[in-house]
């Protein structure tokens, strides 16, 4: 199989993207710490301590893969808050579900396989919505955050964490040769040999949308103040808009 797939039509992406993380699951948290030096943790952390929630709040993790957002953000939530995890990959839920429940996290979480693109929930259902390092993976963007627009309360948030462009000229360098030179490399030796998938996600994150660009596409969608930060010289950047 060969997932860098520049010229394939969106419906073949769908399923290319669901081959990818299938074939990533079991390995997905140990190469997250690998190909980011566990930095990952970090921007996640951040990505969770400064969304708009208070304890007792409903949250939708899109994209949600193996929990590590919904955890965070159940720390926030409080006993009386809850968290829904949505993901298309059924065998991403499946990881995270075990993983979750192995560590003690049960009651206030909800798992619910879903495509972003159209959600099955009802309009304003929750608090706060997010999709860290998910929005480059769907096909329709555009889609995903009208429906994430839709389902939050007004007053919510919406928040995205992604691969961003990268601020510091110097750094791009270095920059690209991690992603298409180790990370391939990575994948071979430590994902039982599945380098595709890491070529796929290097060039995924080289054909998203750059910071400016997704704020225009959350006020097209139907936000009010967007807004975004950059981490780590814009490697990930944070983007907030709010349902007013
Ligand atoms: N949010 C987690 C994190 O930050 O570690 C997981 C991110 S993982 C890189 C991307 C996830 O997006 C995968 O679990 C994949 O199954 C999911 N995904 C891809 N396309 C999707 C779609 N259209 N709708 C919902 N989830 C999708």
């Amino acid at each position: 199989t060969h997932f860098g797939f520049r010229d394939v039509p969106a419906k073949d992406k769908q399923k290319l993207v669901g081959q990818v993380f299938t074939s990533v699951a079991d390995n997905y948290d140990l190469m997250n710490d690998l190909m980011s030096l566990g930095i990952h943790r970090l921007w996640k952390r951040y990505f969770v301590a400064t969304a708009q929630v208070k304890p007792g709040d409903r949250a939708l993790d899109l994209a949600g893969g193996t929990g590590d957002i919904a955890v965070l953000l159940k720390e926030r939530l409080g006993d009386e808050g809850s968290v829904v995890l949505g993901d298309i990959n059924a065998g991403m839920l499946s990881v995270g579900r075990d993983r979750l429940i192995n560590r003690g996290h049960v009651s206030g979480f909800d798992w619910v396989q879903c495509n972003a693109e159209a959600l099955p929930f009802p309009d304003q259902s929750f608090d706060l919505v997010t999709i860290s390092f998910g929005l480059r993976n769907v096909t329709d963007k555009d889609a995903a955050l009208r429906e994430m627009y839709r389902v939050l309360k007004v007053g919510g948030q919406a928040r995205v964490l992604e691969f961003s462009e990268v601020t510091l000229d110097w750094f791009k360098p270095i920059y690209d040769f991690h992603s298409f030179k180790v990370l391939p490399k990575l994948g071979k030796l430590f994902a039982r040999g599945d380098a595709d998938s890491y070529q796929y996600l290097a060039e995924s994150i080289r054909k998203h949308p750059p910071q400016e660009a997704l704020k225009a596409m959350m006020t097209e969608a139907g936000f009010g103040r967007c807004h975004y930060k950059n981490l780590s010289a814009g490697i990930v950047s944070i983007h907030s808009g709010y349902k007013l």
